[in-house]
């Protein structure tokens, strides 16, 4: 047995927003403790610089190491492989920001020591939506009728597995991996306690509700054949009902002659049949489809670097250091996609506009329709720049700030086009053109501004709970 006690394992996939918190606080929770221990990074495909940012942090502690794929293979995946790459004789298993406190560290490994080979702290649901709560207890009550292993609301990946016990999950060859599920299926003494949940410290969450969803089939198919099960049964019903309808409809004619057929009757079963028929071969198809995936044997993974691999040689190019990214994450290429992105959602709203304009015209008044046709499309506009400009949930101080943009373009372009007509004497309609492209690049900065203003960014970022960020207008959680 090795003489390191402890690794923490965390997956990463565009962290590098959090990470620098997080592993400030991780060193603050465990250093007290003196025991030996590595955290072990796993860099799932970043694009914002994640990974140099492990490298620096490799490059000044030697307890850090970590490994870093090819592209995004997953949470699944990501955890695998700090599970192939930790030592110690306990490992933790937590996300990278901070939704998952480190202080509770310290309880795991007591705990741990009183000889549970895992221990799961549990979240409860402070801070979610109560759409998203209602959800989340129907699947795990799905979950609980149909699956195999028992998987627990509330329990997710944060958890403390001994050494024998991460062997045995390594020791399961399927490259479909459902962690929760393999978590659950391998036994050993288990206990679990409470903690009240967190929002993240920094960045957002990768799981949208499509992901969620694959995700939440994935687990249902992972563990059982009981989707087959139910097929079978429907199918059998169906016919025994197409039975007792044909027996019948034998006896009414017997009795009663032949009627006009129904074909309202008949569509009906049929319509019903091959959608069933359809769901069937669905599910069918689910089951084959991981067999293909399965019988390809690839490895859940592709490794570009690890700290081995990539170890800082004398002469090396500088790894970055904590607090040196922000310039490399926010580069130029970032804010000129951004730009493009604004100038596209532009042209978009601008037909918006000019749809519910002519729409509404028809029956208000046209002055009542321009008024109706801007509030759209300016809404619109927020909405759609929030989620695919920035690429953030929006919130309602947001929605406020936001006009603000479109009251400056409007004064700014106007203030252009009044200087290019009566000062350089340019065409009304080449100086409208040109006022709007110049004063566009403005309405983008406010318009980013307006969205990301007061929320917390890594380097203001400090502990989790003490700079409170603006309340999203949906709420998201982690499953
Ligand atoms: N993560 C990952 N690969 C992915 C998505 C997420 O390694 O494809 C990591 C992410 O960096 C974080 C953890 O998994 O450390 C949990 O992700 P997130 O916080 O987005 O999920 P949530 O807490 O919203 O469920
Ligand atoms: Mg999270």
């Amino acid at each position: 047995m090795t003489a390191l006690q402890l690794s923490v394992v965390v997956p990463c996939f565009n962290e590098a927003e959090a990470i620098e918190t997080f592993h400030a606080a991780l060193l603050a929770a465990l250093e007290p403790l003196g025991e030996a221990l590595e955290v072990c990074y796993v860099d799932d495909g970043s694009t914002d610089g994640t990974r140099l940012l492990l490298g620096g942090l490799a490059a000044l502690d030697t307890r850090v190491r970590y490994t870093a794929f090819s592209r995004n293979f997953g949470k699944e995946a990501a955890m695998l492989a700090g599970l192939r790459m930790s030592k110690g004789a306990a490992v933790v298993l937590m996300d990278a920001d901070l939704q998952h406190p480190p202080e509770l560290i310290p309880r795991m490994l007591e705990l741990h020591r009183h000889g549970y080979d895992q221990v799961i702290p549990r979240r409860d649901r402070t801070g979610d939506g109560m759409l998203r709560t209602a959800l989340s207890h129907t699947y795990y009550a799905l979950v609980r009728r149909c699956m195999d292993v028992e998987v627990v609301d509330g329990s997710g990946d944060f958890r403390l597995l001994s050494r024998r016990a991460v062997d045995s999950v390594l020791s399961l060859p399927e490259s479909n991996r459902f962690s929760k599920g393999i978590f659950s299926w391998i036994g050993f003494d288990t206990v679990s306690f409470r903690y009240r949940n967190r929002e993240r410290a920094a960045g957002q969450s990768k799981w949208g509700s499509r992901r969620l969803l694959n995700y939440g089939i994935d687990g249902l198919l992972s563990f059982n054949n009981r989707p087959l099960r139910l097929a079978i049964y429907t199918g059998f019903w169906v016919f025994v009902s197409a039975l007792v309808y044909a027996l019948w409809t034998i006896v009414n004619v017997a009795l009663n002659g032949a009627e006009t057929p129904g074909y309202a009757t008949l569509l009906t079963a049929v319509v019903a049949l091959s959608g069933i028929q359809l769901v069937t071969l669905g599910v069918i198809g689910e089951y084959v489809g991981r067999i293909y995936h399965e019988a390809k044997h690839r490895p859940p993974y592709v490794v570009r670097e690890t700290d081995e691999s990539c170890p800082v040689r004398p002469g090396a190019p500088k790894p970055v250091l904590p607090g040196e990214l922000s310039e490399l994450a926010a580069g130029r290429s970032h804010t000129m996609r951004q730009f493009a992105s604004f100038v596209l959602i532009g042209f978009v709203n601008t037909a918006v506009y000019l749809a519910v304009y002519v729409l509404l015209n028809q029956w208000i008044p046209y002055l009542l329709a321009h008024a109706a046709g801007f509030t759209v499309s300016v809404i619109g506009s927020f909405l759609l720049n929030s989620y695919i400009t920035v690429g953030t949930a929006p919130t309602w101080r947001g929605l406020a700030r936001y006009p603000l943009s479109s009251v400056v373009n409007l004064l700014a372009s106007g203030a252009l086009l009044h200087y290019a007509v009566s000062v350089l004497d340019m065409d009304k309609n080449v100086a409208a053109l040109v006022a709007g492209v110049l004063v566009t690049p403005v309405s983008f900065l406010l318009a980013r501004w307006a969205i990301t203003s007061g929320r917390r960014t890594g380097a203001a970022a400090g502990r989790p709970d003490d700079t409170p960020s603006e309340p999203p207008m949906i709420k998201s959680d982690s499953r």
